[in-house]
């Protein structure tokens, strides 16, 4: 069986991982022209869910270098008004150092890469598939073409998989903006954080829209390209933010800082020093998106998986992590003489209850209602 894998990103490569230890004959096909830095980061919160995934498709020796560059794990999630006066707090035992609790993106991406070399291709943007009668046969930007028995769309929330298989499928805006930064993790910056803030995820609220959230990113090993951070992360609707998305979007890095410090000036002037302190340059916005009932559709050569299926916010942590669980039960289903038809069965009811408890957090974090 050959299979061609559209997106490498964390859900593609788990399943690329776990289908090449089975010894099925796979391909990741990635629009980025290199697996080189850029900007795309967060620290992603990995649940028990996401690490019995990883657990079950990767080798030993991927698992460990996952592990190796994983964060230190945390023990508190809290939450704040912008005074900084604890609203609620949950600790947690710490966990041990195999365990995996939150990762830097890209460090985790470079990861999930481990020994793939020669099944990922760079450079490839999928445009279109047609079915033939003994599979699939999938057309690139760059004019190459590529045939294979079972074609996953694992491209992410704009997925052009999805456009093709489930043109119909609405992908909702829920009207948040974030504007994402990194606080290089000195000294002096660890000197006038909150302590909290260095032991776990953090949100501030002001109570009028605008949300605040930390999270330390305090590596085991670093990547080449940088050390520990502490993320930063700016919400808020664009009416509280008082911009358009046609300004934010085209705004310099410094011009987007320019908003998260206006945005706390009046706060605890602890996270105004931590703004202040932050690297300018690694501002980048972002708009949530979510789908609202997670889809089915009837193929036995093309199926979904992650946020190309279920997109969600990241309100509930849960959109990398039931990537993973998907890429897991995708293994089963393509190693096990299953169809795809109980693979979709599965990754729907598990993604729907997701999506379901991410829409649910996101109204109470941010504020906001979403039509049903
Ligand atoms: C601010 C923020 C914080 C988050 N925090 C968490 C968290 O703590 N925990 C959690 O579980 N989830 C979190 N998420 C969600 C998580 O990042 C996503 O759910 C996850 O990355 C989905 O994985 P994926 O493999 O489906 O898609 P992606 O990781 O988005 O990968 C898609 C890949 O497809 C490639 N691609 C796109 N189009 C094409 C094309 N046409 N041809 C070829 N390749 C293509 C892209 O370049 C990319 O590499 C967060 C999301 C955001 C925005």
């Amino acid at each position: 069986m050959r299979v061609a894998i559209m997106g490498a990103g964390i859900g593609g490569l788990a399943l690329a991982q776990g289908l090449l230890k089975a010894g099925v004959d796979v391909t990741v096909f990635e629009r980025d022209p290199s697996p080189q830095y850029r900007k795309q980061g967060y620290r992603i919160h990995i649940s028990p869910v996401g690490e019995e995934a990883l657990a079950a498709v990767l080798p030993d020796a991927v698992r460990r270098r996952v592990i190796a560059t994983a964060t230190q794990p945390g023990d508190l999630v809290a939450g704040f008004d912008a005074q900084l006066n604890t609203q609620f707090e949950q600790v947690f035992p710490v966990a041990g150092p195999d365990s995996v609790t939150s990762v830097d993106r890209y460090a985790f991406r470079r990861a999930l890469m481990t020994g793939l070399d020669d099944v990922l291709e760079f450079g490839k943007q999928f445009t279109s598939y047609v079915e033939t009668p003994d599979g699939v046969e999938v057309a690139f930007a760059d004019g190459t073409s590529a045939v294979a028995d079972v074609l996953v769309g694992a491209d992410g929330v704009g997925s052009r998989v999805r456009g093709s298989l489930l043109p119909d499928q609405d992908v909702v805006d829920i009207g948040v903006r974030c504007i994402y930064g990194k606080v290089p993790l000195t000294p002096a910056v660890r000197a006038i954080a909150p302590a909290a803030f260095l032991r776990g995820f953090c949100f501030a609220s002001d109570g009028s829209g605008l949300g605040a959230a930390f999270g330390p990113v305090v590596f085991r090993e670093a990547p080449a390209e940088y050390g520990d951070y502490l993320m930063a992360v700016l919400t808020g609707t664009n009416e509280v933010l008082g911009t358009s998305d046609e300004e934010l979007f085209a705004m310099s890095p410094a011009d987007l800082w320019g908003i998260v410090a206006r945005s706390v000036a009046d706060w605890h002037p602890a996270i105004r020093s931590l703004v202040d302190a932050a690297e300018v340059d690694a501002a980048f916005p972002i708009t949530l998106r979510t789908c609202i009932d997670v889809p089915s559709w009837s193929s036995e050569h093309v199926t979904l998986l992650g946020d190309a299926v279920h997109p969600m916010t990241p309100a509930a942590g849960a959109g990398a992590n039931t990537a993973l669980w998907d890429a897991a039960r995708l293994t089963r289903a393509l190693t096990s003489g299953e169809d795809l038809a109980s693979y979709q069965r599965d990754m729907i009811a598990n993604g729907q209850a997701a999506v379901t408890e991410s829409l649910e957090n996101a109204e109470r974090l941010f504020g906001v209602s979403i039509p049903a």
